[in-house]
């Protein structure tokens, strides 16, 4: 039996944590038990995930479906879309079979990528890699999440790319289907046409196809992602903040535009440090832009965001001594000073 390869290329960077992250999680799980169900799709679906911030790994090989389990979606910094793609392009170069005179070889793979932030590395070679070797044997399925996502990037390695703004997890669960729909249909087009791609319908509330990319707004990234320390645990932890500004229609308060409000803090796993680009910690931004601070979601310290002379992000108990979990520094902290001080943030 021949092979459909079907490769999801997730973007799981900073940007993505908290409920893009748990869906995406969960819509992967719905997606397999839904495509299990399918004669067509358990005959031929050969899943792979592979997961990009600022490296790249493939978090499951090429597996039939009927064997694959879904993996665990890490979370690192960095979106090195240009990295990510170089990686899904060698893992195709060694996985999937070619036709020859002598044998027939899978069917042509299709590629679902999901990203909801603009590359931080150089992509202009991967680019280039792609649309002369792969763009004509790989059907790419481009999908960008939420107002960030670079569409004008994904246009130029895809004719085929959507834009999901799904604010719910009904939507979201709604978007899973239709890919779940759209493997299903390849599922059963394979052997009557190897040109285009067969997609599901779409729901126009969640999904818009993208044909012209000034079309799509640009909007500047309204929330600042920052990168703690357990102390106790020396687990990794994201801080989010976004800048949903208060309603101050009716008054007379200038916001200025440059205020964030805390929205969550979210516990991370060791393997962030491995998914990261440390290059992407370059911006900074003042504390006094910043309002509320987290416990710590690991060890349950009332105090998430106290600094080390490093730089590092750490959680304390209160005032007074303390070792720095990433420098393995003694420090001590005191009542601040009111002044504010910069802190780096993560970037997507
Ligand atoms: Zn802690
Ligand atoms: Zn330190």
């Amino acid at each position: 039996m021949r092979r459909l390869p079907i490769f999801f290329l997730l973007d799981v960077s900073e940007s993505m944590v908290g409920d893009n992250h748990r869906q995406m999680q969960q819509g992967l799980e719905r997606l397999v038990k839904a495509l299990r169900t399918d004669p067509h799709a358990l005959e031929t679906v050969h899943l792979s995930v592979i997961a990009f911030a600022g490296q790249t790994r493939t978090l499951t090989p090429l597996t039939e479906l009927a064997m694959f389990y879904p993996p665990r979606l890490p979370i690192g910094a960095g979106t090195s879309l240009g990295a990510a793609l170089e990686h899904l392009m060698n893992d195709i170069k060694r996985n999937v079979i070619k036709t020859t005179p002598e044998r027939k070889g899978d069917w042509k793979p299709v590629v679902y990528l999901m990203t909801d932030g603009k590359p931080t590395d150089e992509i202009k070679d991967a680019i280039a890699r792609w649309n002369s070797y792969f763009a004509k044997s790989v059907t790419l399925v481009a999908i960008g999440i939420g107002k960030h996502a670079s569409l004008d990037v994904l246009k130029q390695i895809s004719e085929n790319v959507l834009h999901l703004d799904a604010s719910t997890d009904a939507d979201f669960r709604d978007f899973i289907d239709w890919v779940t729909m759209s493997v299903v249909a390849q599922s059963r087009s394979v052997s009557t046409t190897e040109k285009g791609v067969s997609l599901a319908k779409i729901n126009p509330d969640i999904l818009s196809l993208v044909n012209d990319i000034s079309q799509a707004n640009k909007v500047d990234e309204d929330f600042v992602i920052l990168n703690g320390r357990c102390q106790k645990s020396r687990l990794p932890y994201l801080i989010k903040y976004e800048r949903s500004a208060p309603n101050f229609e009716n008054t007379n308060i200038s916001m200025g535009g440059s205020q964030y409000y805390l929205t969550g803090v979210f516990a991370l796993e060791q393997d962030y440090f491995d998914l990261s680009d440390t290059r992407c910690l370059t911006r900074t931004i003042n504390t006094n832009e910043l309002v509320g601070a987290p416990g710590c979601p690991h060890c349950g310290n009332p105090y998430g965001f106290a600094m080390c002379r490093c730089g590092q992000i750490m959680c304390i108990h209160g005032d007074g001594p303390a070792t720095c979990p990433t420098c393995e520094q003694a420090c001590n902290f005191g009542p601040g000073n009111g002044q504010g001080f910069d802190v780096s943030r993560g970037r997507g």
